[in-house]
């Protein structure tokens, strides 16, 4: 059973590849604009983009290249520290994510409707366990971190970053963030 649940992950993770050489992009900067539309911002950045996607630093900067000559993305220098850069999406790419092939998974997992509780738990397990194995960064939002402390916005108190101390704004407490900590860590 394990091997044939490897096989499917392996098939399952060639046509998702596939999918994504569409509207004049690749599988890496569909990537790029999905991660760009959902980090916060202190984790926008090339670095963690690399670190996100698995690649190298070289293989991001072409990507990001790339994306910025098609009109998609902007780098902004930080105030502070202006060798800190940031990535942000123009309306360009906010539009073009609204293409992202990507929702022909999301419209087949819908169909799943009672299983698809049950294979989010799995997968998640699957992809925690290997991400451990092959030392790739976690990643992940604040309400599954370790890290997270508080209550979620709306409720008594304010949602709290304890690796920072820092309070969280509501905005970000579901973006993406590159100092998770996988809660059973
Ligand atoms: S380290 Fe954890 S709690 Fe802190 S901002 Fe990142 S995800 Fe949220």
């Amino acid at each position: 059973m394990a091997e044939r649940l490897a096989y499917l992950l392996d098939r399952l993770g060639r046509a998702v590849h596939n999918l994504q050489f569409t509207d004049g992009l690749n599988p890496a900067q569909w990537g790029a604009l999905r991660f760009i539309s959902r980090a916060k911002p202190a984790t926008c950045k090339p670095s963690a983009l690399a670190d996100y996607l698995c690649t190298t630093k070289g293989t991001i900067s072409q990507t990001l290249k790339s994306l910025e000559i098609k009109g998609y993305i902007r780098k902004i220098a930080e105030t502070k520290d202006r060798r800190v850069v940031r990535l942000v999406l123009t309306e360009a790419g906010r539009v073009m994510l609204t293409r992202d092939p990507l929702w022909h998974l999301e419209a087949a997992a819908a169909e799943m409707s009672d299983e698809i509780t049950t294979a989010t738990r799995v997968l998640s397990q699957y992809v925690k366990k290997l991400q451990g194995e092959c030392g790739f960064k976690p990643f992940g939002v604040c309400p599954e971190c370790g890290h997270f402390s508080g209550n979620i916005c709306g409720q008594e108190g304010v949602p709290r970053c304890g690796l920072t101390g820092e309070p969280i704004a509501a905005r970000e407490i579901e973006q993406i963030c590159e100092t998770f900590l996988s809660a059973t860590n």
